[in-house]
């Protein structure tokens, strides 16, 4: 534990992050890298609980945009979270780690049923605990998931990966003027409706106290800095 900052964190993943350089799917360098961030959090006995959403494999919302039911693309989405997460704890496990997959959404043959209490158990045996299928409801995403999780297990904090290395104030691809926040807060992400996560998972951190560190897992150590408190890309906060 000597060093790190935190005990129990959620490290939220997108799916479009486990393409790699792929258009679809799953990259297996890309799980494999995630597995050599987590594996000295891991080895130190830090409780780390991961969300990886679905959009390299289905979204709801580009389904509902295709003439598909909102809902009937939603649960699709939800079931690609299903497959990144099978995909995740086989990487983990074929790298020393022990991971279960809890499902919001009931599927017994291929991983246990999301039961808060015994998500915390997992944790505080040193398992990966991957939390699969969303919230399990239609219409919402898996940054809420994330936050959701995060608040019921009781992690210290959300950790965001995503592609850009923390918060700017503009899109830093368009706009090479854009500048990134060390700190902000949960109030100024939500009016300048800067697109770290959506607004409901943002509000509900917000209510709930819960930081959000949103970072890159480019480059190797960064995960394990971040856990050790170093200035690693962004930090929402109060107000
Ligand atoms: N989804 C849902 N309810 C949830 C979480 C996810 O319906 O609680 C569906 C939704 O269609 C979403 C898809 O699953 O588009 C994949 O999740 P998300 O878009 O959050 O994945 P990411 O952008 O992180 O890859």
């Amino acid at each position: 534990m000597s060093g790190y900052r935190y005990k129990r964190v959620l490290l939220k993943l997108s799916g479009e992050a486990l393409m790699g350089n792929r258009d679809f799917g799953i990259d297996p360098d890309v799980p494999q890298r995630i597995a050599r961030e987590l594996k000295p959090a891991y080895d130190a006995g830090l409780e780390v609980a991961v969300v990886v959403g679905g959009g390299n494999i289905f979204r709801g919302l580009s389904g509902a945009a295709a003439g598909m039911d909102r809902a009937q693309g939603d649960n699709m989405g939800m079931l690609a979270t299903v497959i990144n997460s099978l995909a995740l704890q086989d990487t983990f496990e074929h790298s020393g780690m022990q991971c279960r997959v809890m499902s919001a959404i009931e599927m017994h043959q291929v991983s246990e049923t999301y039961i808060r209490r015994r998500a915390i158990r997992h944790l505080e045996k040193g398992r990966i605990t991957i939390f699969a299928a969303g919230t399990g409801n239609p219409y919402f995403t898996t940054d809420t998931a994330a936050a959701l999780r995060a608040c019921e297990i009781g992690a210290e904090v959300l950790m965001k990966a995503t592609k850009v290395d923390g918060i700017y104030d503009a899109d830093p691809v368009a706009n090479p003027e854009a500048k990134r926040f060390d700190t902000i807060s949960y109030r100024e992400v939500l009016n300048r409706d800067l697109q770290v996560m959506d607004a409901t998972a943002t509000a509900l951190c917000h209510d709930n106290h819960m930081p959000i560190m949103v970072f890159s897992l480019d480059g190797e150590g960064i995960f394990d800095r971040a856990l050790k408190g170093e200035p690693v890309g962004t930090t929402v906060v109060e107000d």
